[in-house]
């Protein structure tokens, strides 16, 4: 194996001093080398041999047309066999110097396919090649009016037919969705909507964002009134337009709001606001769905080819059935519908729930001197904000993380490097040292009787986030009223309401004038369901989670995030959104998929997902 890493050399025995083991930069040379020349000779069976025996290779699109990772020679063999004649691929070369730590040479790579250009990170052992990333950034001859590419705005010299910018934006406008349908319609205009929108304008897809909501932003502006980012701002860019330099590290969710309207405006995205699509239909013999929406009042029908519904994973409320809620006589809301706290002074408030909303939610009301109990129902997760930005994010996102040339880009992609099936494996240390750096609030915690957990194998709260998108809590204060008795805590399901008490299992009762159920939210294929139907929802399937078989991502294993960004069960039907960090990156991969599917380049996808759960 090893001799193909290395420069070809003959050695007789009798000659000087051993030569110098080969450099980082010539090992991954002569890997690029060896990989290439197996490419090109169609021989997948001597580019499978230049992988270690357990190893990752992760595909963004460049390869697969699809987001997939294999895992070993098997694996490896397979994606091959199936997409190289087509992917066609060539000219990898290293970017920047590679680099040695433990044993493992790490190189940032580009490469070209027959129609794209891609961007890859590779880390070597003695044995092969142990992670491979490969992502496409562009295609050929569709690049994006960048930098040395960008318009030119004025156009110089005179004519009499000439039309300013606003002239042709109002022009465009007007002829969208009359004379001319989108491409692509996004159904919700949140982070998820309008990145995917400012990407496909960069690369002139017709594609249309619509969201019911009155204004960009609304989305974080109808939350509770306390909410700030949870994610600090080095992790939270959208593309294209960084936040400034002087931008909170936790953005105010109003902040955060009016910079999505205003990104919205510089990147001329095609957005109707106070516009809710009531129902959609797919044609299989046109290729096009009909979709209703109601704009303002005006009923229309659009024809896109391809429908994104980035309608919010935290946006399908999961309201619970409890006997007796009709007949409570208090208010009671989904936490999606908690206004804040102003209106709650001296109140009594039963939240159910225990995670990041809950607490949140439960810390403004004490602030606001509300009388304030939280109900667990099952252990949480929780990590302080300021060890998980130091031991958990800093290497990645963070000033530091920049000083040392460790941009957002490159950030994402030694992420996106990291195979999930052993993720848990570099996040357990990190979540231990944590443990042991708040070592003394969690035995707080617990006395208060709270149940914590570490994620079913310690990994903590990315991999939380990846499997299940619930079950934790980032601590920005509001776990030391808990543990210090301020926010009083009761535990068990819920059995019932009466008129004035929310009861318990266990018979405890607690009195309550407001019940906030901050109770999470459902998977994203039940939009699907609402708005097209109970069969197109259950042929794409579940959304969201690897198959990990831990707690609420049931398994087989997956390898990606079920559905999203990429292709699904049901032609011309997408599923984006996510954290803002995945709002960003991700957004890139499914609008090189939308495009390439309006050009008309083949896209064949390598391993269609199969559906394992309805919900
Ligand atoms: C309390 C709370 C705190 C959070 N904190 C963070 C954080 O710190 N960092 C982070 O990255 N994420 C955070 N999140 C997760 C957050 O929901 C998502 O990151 C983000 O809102 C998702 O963006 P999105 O665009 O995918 O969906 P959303 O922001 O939910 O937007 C979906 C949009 O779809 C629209 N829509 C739905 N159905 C239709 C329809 N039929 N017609 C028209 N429009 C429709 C809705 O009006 C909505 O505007 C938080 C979520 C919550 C609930």
């Amino acid at each position: 194996m090893t001799q193909t890493l290395e420069p070809q050399t003959e050695r007789t025995g009798s000659e000087g001093p051993a030569e110098a083991p080969p450099s980082p930069q010539q090992r991954v040379d002569g890997w690029l080398s060896a990989f290439e020349s197996a490419l090109t000779d169609g021989d997948v069976e001597r580019a499978t041999s230049l992988f270690a025996p357990t190893c990752f290779w992760r595909d963004l699109v460049a390869f697969s047309w699809n987001l997939t990772t294999v895992e070993n020679r098997d694996g490896v063999r397979s994606l091959l066999t199936a997409t190289l004649e087509a992917a066609s691929p060539s000219t990898f070369r290293t970017s920047e110097e590679p680099t040695e730590e433990d044993g493992v040479v790490t190189a940032w790579i580009t490469f070209e396919t027959a129609v794209g250009r891609g961007r890859g990170l590779l880390r070597l052992t003695d044995e092969g090649a142990w992670t491979l990333l490969t992502t496409l950034y562009e295609l050929k001859g569709h690049e994006e009016p960048l930098r040395g590419g960008r318009p030119m705005g004025a156009e110089h010299g005179a004519r009499k037919d000439r039309t300013t910018w606003t002239e042709r934006r109002a022009a465009e406008e007007e002829a969208l969705g009359h004379t001319v349908q989108p491409e692509v319609l996004v159904i919700g205009g949140g982070q998820g909507g309008i990145a995917l929108g400012a990407r496909l304008r960069q690369l002139g897809v017709p594609a249309l964002v619509i969201d019911r909501y009155a204004r960009p932003g609304d989305q974080w502006r109808s939350r509770y009134k306390s909410l700030c980012l949870h994610d600090p701002v080095w992790y939270d860019h959208l593309p294209y337009l960084k936040f400034p330099e002087n931008w909170p590290v936790f953005a105010p969710k109003d902040k955060v709001a009016d910079w999505l309207e205003f990104y919205t405006k510089v990147m001329e995205v095609p957005y109707w606001s106070s516009t809710t699509a009531t129902k959609a239909s797919y044609d299989e013999a046109s290729g096009e769905w009909s979709v209703e929406i109601d704009r303002d009042g005006v009923a229309m029908t659009l024809h896109p080819r391809q429908l994104v519904l980035a309608t919010g994973m935290s946006g399908k409320p999961n309201v619970p059935n409890f006997p007796g809620q009709e007949l409570f006589a208090g208010e009671q809301h989904h936490s999606s519908q908690h206004p804040g706290p102003d209106a709650y002074a001296g109140k009594k408030v039963v939240v159910i729930g225990s995670n990041n909303s809950a607490f949140d939610i439960c810390g403004a009301l004490w602030e606001h001197d509300a009388d304030v109990t939280m109900v667990q129902r099952s252990s949480t997760h929780i990590v302080k904000s300021d060890s998980l930005m130091e031991i958990g994010l800093g290497a990645l996102y963070s000033e530091e993380a920049l000083a040392a040339g460790v941009t957002t880009e490159k950030a994402d992609l030694i992420f996106a490097s990291l195979p999930y099936r052993i993720m848990h494996e570099f996040q357990i240390p990190l979540y231990q040292q944590m443990r042991e750096r708040d070592q003394e609030f969690y035995d707080r915690m617990e006395r208060a009787g709270f149940d914590l957990d570490w994620g079913d194998d310690g990994s903590g709260l990315f991999l939380k986030y990846l499997r299940r998108g619930s079950g934790y809590y980032i601590d920005v204060g509001a776990a030391e009223l808990v543990a210090d008795g301020e926010v009083k805590l009761a535990k068990g399901e819920v059995d019932h309401l009466t008129e004035r008490t929310v009861v318990l299992a266990d018979g405890t009762e607690l009195e309550a004038d407001l019940v906030v159920y901050a109770t999470g939210y459902g998977s994203m294929n039940g939009w699907a369901a609402d708005l097209i139907s109970q069969e197109v929802a259950d042929r794409v399937g579940k959304v969201w989670g690897l198959g990990s078989e831990t707690t609420k991502d049931p398994g087989p294993w997956e390898g990606e995030q079920r559905n999203m960004w990429k292709p699904t069960q049901q032609p011309g039907l997408w599923f984006h959104g996510g954290n803002l960090h995945q709002s960003r990156h991700y957004s890139l991969y499914l609008a090189l998929q939308l495009k390439a599917r309006y050009e008309g380049i083949p896209t064949p996808v390598h391993d269609l997902a199969p559906v394992h759960h309805l919900s």
